[in-house]
């Protein structure tokens, strides 16, 4: 037996990170590997900053390598686990790579759902990735210039229709970034009037921001109003085409551009691991966040169903699929890690939520802390410095401060970036010749 054991951390989303960071400074009693598709942390949450060109997309994420201090990261995709012989299975750059560890915890998040409406996998957009937000924030900044060639008004007008669906935290931070974005570079482009570019919020409930209490959703929906947003409440898009959003109610929106906020699935990796349960997609863990019936494993974050044992009487409460519930389970989860070390008995999870909040543009938000309820700057700028505080590093936090203040004054960046390569001009001008 080695002294030290070996933990393999699937997944660096905010769950995964978090635990990295605290089981890193153990080195006498563990060797962590951190193993995750991407080198980076998302920060999910500014997504929306990114689709309104508010902050600069490298500015919203965090590399692991930065971030992990002693442990080892490894860039791969992990597509199995052999629980009984305690192995991960990996696709790095190298090829495939067989990982032996003595405990694995399984962190790796939940996908976006595409199917959840007729026509929304074919032709809407949905907000989950970093590659996803800067495919908004560019298809924005295309359809306005394409609209300055255009003579037709009917398409002029479909092109300048941008339509959100889901009133949740993320469709009503995005619908806010995109009018703020809107508004900031119609200057630009001195051939499209202010009044061909339109943002619909579609939210089949009667108030926005369901996680919140309904007077924080009314004020949301009067700021997103008084930008300029239009609101539909009550109302569901029944099917979604190339040009168009078909309601429940018999109307039709005609606009170019779906963007999906509702919705997630899980991740495929998870119906792949043989031996452990699942409940609605999502892992079951037990109280202290081990796998239930799997010897050596652990699950925190939007994968894994735990239970809040906040209240120990009444209705099992789950911990929500947020970021927040994700850094807290790594805290517990690593106490628990470190216990289970030292033979000391593990502790239930159990987490009060200390609020919620949302941006809902133009330095406007709506926020609930410690039980308080506020709207308007304050919560904006409430929202700001918690983000602001989360980011690792002081390098990033002074960056993307530097980045809001000079948003604060200046006009969105509208560069549009394509990434062509000098072959493929190469390609064009032969084809054209
Ligand atoms: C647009 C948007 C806005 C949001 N806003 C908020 C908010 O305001 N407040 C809030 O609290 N929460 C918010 N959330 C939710 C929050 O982002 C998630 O709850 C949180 O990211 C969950 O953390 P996690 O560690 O479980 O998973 P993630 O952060 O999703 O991380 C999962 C990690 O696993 C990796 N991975 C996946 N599959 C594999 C594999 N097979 N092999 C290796 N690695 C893998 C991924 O690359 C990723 O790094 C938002 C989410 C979105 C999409």
């Amino acid at each position: 037996m080695r002294d030290k054991q070996h933990i393999v951390i699937v997944g660096g989303g905010f769950g995964g990170a978090a635990l990295t960071r605290i089981l890193q400074k153990h080195g006498q009693l563990f060797d962590v590997t951190l193993l995750s598709e991407e080198s980076y942390t998302t920060f999910s949450p500014m997504l929306a900053e990114v689709v309104g060109a508010t902050v600069f997309p490298e500015h919203v994420i965090a590399p692991l390598r930065e971030t992990v201090g002693k442990a080892r990261f490894i860039m791969g995709r992990v597509f199995g686990i052999d629980f009984a012989n305690k192995r991960v299975h990996c696709s790095t750059l190298k090829g495939d790579m067989p990982l032996d560890y003595d405990q694995v915890v399984l962190a790796f998040g939940n996908r976006a759902r595409v199917d959840m409406i007729p026509g929304m996998a074919e032709h809407a957009l949905v907000l989950k990735t970093i590659g996803d937000a800067m495919h908004i924030r560019n298809l924005i900044l295309r359809q306005i210039a394409r609209i300055e060639l255009e003579t037709d008004t009917a398409l002029r007008s479909r092109l300048g229709h941008f339509v959100v669906i889901g009133g949740g935290f993320s469709g009503v931070e995005t619908a806010g970034a995109i009018m703020d974005c809107l508004r900031g570079v119609n200057h630009y482009y001195p051939r499209v009037a202010a009044s061909e570019l339109k943002v619909t919020l579609l939210h089949n409930l009667d108030t926005l921001l369901p996680e919140l209490p309904p007077a924080l959703g009314r004020a949301a929906e009067r700021s997103l109003i008084a930008r300029g947003v239009s609101v539909m409440l009550k109302t569901s898009a029944m099917e979604i085409d190339a040009m168009s959003v078909r309601l429940d109610h018999g109307a039709t929106l005609e606009c170019a551009t779906t963007i999906c906020t509702i919705g997630t699935q899980s991740n495929a990796l998870a119906a792949r691991l043989v031996g452990i349960r699942r409940e609605r997609g999502r892992i079951v863990c037990d109280a202290d966040l081990s796998v239930n019936g799997i010897n050596g494993a652990w699950a925190i974050g939007d994968c894994a169903l735990i239970q809040n044992h906040r209240q120990p009487t009444g209705e099992p409460e789950y911990a929500a699929p947020t970021a927040q519930f994700a850094v807290a389970e790594a805290h517990r989860l690593a106490a628990n890690i470190l216990a289970r070390a030292r033979n000391q008995p593990t502790q239930a999870f159990a987490y009060r939520s200390r609020g919620m909040m949302a941006t809902v543009g133009h330095l406007k938000g709506v926020a609930q802390v410690f039980g308080l309820n506020m709207s308007g700057f304050i919560a904006w700028l409430i929202w700001r410095a918690y983000y602001l505080s989360q980011m690792p590093t002081f390098g990033r936090k002074l960056h993307i401060w530097v980045e809001w203040s000079w948003g604060m004054f200046f006009r969105p960046d509208i560069t549009h970036f394509r990434f062509t390569r000098s072959h493929e001009f190469l390609q064009q001008d032969e084809e054209k010749q």
